[in-house]
Formats: structure tokens, C-alpha cells, sequence
């Protein structure tokens, strides 16, 4: 009877913050899934993690203007609301939430985010302002949905690194990391995808696969520059890219690393104009 009853229980959609607060009031345990948007399988891994080990499951899409540090590709960034919600419904998330710019910036309150200089590698060089964005507008959703879970992908490594370190000290949230979801080319799932023309989405398959082998060729060896960027070069010759980084850097502190135990291979590029990152 109880698991009929769960059944016909609609998803809600809400758009004001005010009326999420009203539909989660007494509600514990509950899990939260930020996005952007544009929902393929990597969204929905988390999203069934969530379903799965909390009590309701609230799925954000806002697409945060203050993260990009591009306004054409703020522009150009995909949305799909319609599709996302038949999606969502279909798994049976409780509550969507799709707030407009003004519901999420009402306070103006900007937590005062600073990041160090050793924050800024990777993806925090090249987009300035990005990461500000991220944790800003990640402070402004947690106050508001208050969970006791959010679910982060790994496909993100570098901001789910700098959110945990950020949130889980200011608020009583944990955040759950997910395994990468890719294609059977390899290719990690992302919203981006969508913009690519079907043979540059073959190419960045094959370039996946290229740093999954070649981190296999990192065992046991002594990890020096000189060997990365003799692999930036052959990657950038033979697949007509332009890399902004390919870096091995430890798991636990983002320190660069010469040993690929407890490392990853951090790899942010641009294929024609669509900027894609991956870590192996
Ligand atoms: P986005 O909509 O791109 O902001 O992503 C929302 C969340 O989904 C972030 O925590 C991402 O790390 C996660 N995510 C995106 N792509 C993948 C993927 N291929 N596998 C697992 N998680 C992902």
C-alpha cells in the first residue's frame, strides 16, 4: 500500500525559494543534486546515489551566470528544461528546483571567498573568478535546501575538492563524491557534449582513451615534466588540440605529483572552441 502511495507521489517543481523551504519543513536526511542542467547519465548516477540513501532527493538546474568567466558561453551553454523534468520525473526525484537568478541572489550577502595561491592550478588558472562562482553560488543553494547530503561527480575533481573543503566546514552538509560516468568510447558524459559535431565527439573518445592508457604506461615510472609535456605536444600534433594542462597531481591535496599512486592525470583542452576537462 505504502509503496503504491510512494508511486503516485508527483515530483514538484518549485521556483522560489520560499516554497521549497515550505515543501522540505520537517523533512530529514535530505539529498541534494546541483546542476546545471541538461541531464545525461552522469547527472543521473548521482541522482539515484541520492535516491537511494536519503529520505528526498532535491535536484537543482540553474544555469549560474557568476560562474562563468565567458559570457558567450554562458550564452552558449545547453538547456534543455523541458526534456531534464520528463527525465527527472521518470526516476522519481521528489523536488526540482529551477530557480531564476533573482530567488538565488536575493541575499546579497557574497560570502567572501578568497581562493590561495596554491588553489590556483588547474582549471582555477585559466577561468578566472570560475571557482569564486562555484562556491559562492554552492553557499547560496545549501543555506537555502539545507541538506544533509550533496552529490558531487568526480568528473568535476578540482571543484569537488575546493566545495568539500569549503562547505563541509561552514555547514552541516556532507559531500558524496561519484564515480565519473563515460560513454563506451570512454568519453565522459557532460552536458558540453551536446556541442560537439558527431566526429569530434569520436576524437575526444579517442583522446580519453589515449590518457587512460598512457596513465597505465605511468606505472612504476618517476613522473618528470619533461615526460608530460612531450605527451601535451604528441596530444596537441595528433588530435589538432589545444591543452591548456595535463598535469599529475595527488588525490588528496591537488599537490603536483612524480608517482602516479594516489595521483590523477588532470587534463583541461579546448576541441575547436568547446572546452572539455577529465581526470584519469
Ligand atoms: P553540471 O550540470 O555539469 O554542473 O554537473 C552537475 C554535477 O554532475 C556535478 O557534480 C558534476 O561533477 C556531475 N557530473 C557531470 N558529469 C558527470 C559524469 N560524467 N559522471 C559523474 N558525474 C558527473
Amino acid at each position: 500500500m505504502f509503496y503504491l502511495l510512494k508511486y503516485f507521489i508527483q515530483m514538484k517543481i518549485l521556483l522560489r525559494n520560499n516554497d521549497l523551504n515550505e515543501a522540505l519543513s520537517g523533512v530529514s536526511n535530505v539529498g541534494f543534486v546541483p546542476t546545471m542542467g541538461s541531464i545525461h547519465e552522469g547527472h543521473i548516477s548521482l541522482i539515484k546515489k541520492s535516491l537511494n540513501y536519503c529520505n528526498k532527493t532535491v535536484v537543482s538546474i540553474f544555469v549560474n551566470p557568476k560562474q562563468f568567466n565567458n559570457k558567450r558561453d554562458y550564452q552558449k551553454y545547453p538547456r534543455n528544461l523541458k526534456k531534464d523534468l520528463k527525465i527527472l520525473k521518470k526516476l522519481k526525484v521528489n523536488f526540482v528546483y529551477t530557480p531564476n537568478k533573482n530567488q538565488v541572489y536575493k541575499s546579497r550577502k557574497r560570502s567572501k571567498i578568497l581562493l590561495s595561491k596554491k588553489d590556483k592550478i588547474l582549471c582555477a588558472k585559466y577561468r578566472k573568478g570560475h571557482f569564486e562562482g562555484v562556491i559562492d553560488v554552492m553557499t547560496r543553494l545549501t543555506k537555502i535546501v539545507k541538506p544533509s547530503k550533496i552529490f558531487m561527480g568526480e568528473k568535476d575533481f578540482q571543484q569537488l575538492f575546493l566545495v568539500k573543503r569549503y562547505i563541509e566546514t561552514k555547514f552541516n552538509s556532507k559531500i558524496i563524491l561519484c564515480k565519473t560516468i563515460r560513454n563506451k568510447n570512454k568519453l565522459a558524459l557532460s552536458s558540453r557534449n551536446i556541442l560537439l559535431k558527431k566526429d569530434n565527439l569520436i576524437k575526444a573518445g579517442r583522446i580519453a582513451g589515449d590518457l587512460i592508457s598512457f596513465k597505465k604506461k605511468l606505472l612504476k615510472k618517476k613522473i618528470t615534466k619533461k615526460m608530460m609535456l612531450i605527451k601535451k605536444n604528441e596530444l596537441e600534433k595528433l588530435y589538432n588540440i589545444k591543452i591548456e594542462y595535463l598535469e599529475v597531481r595527488n588525490k588528496k591535496n591537488l599537490k603536483l605529483s612524480t608517482n602516479i599512486n594516489n595521483s590523477k592525470i588532470f587534463f583541461g583542452y579546448y576541441l575547436n572552441d568547446v572546452r572539455l576537462i577529465d581526470n584519469f
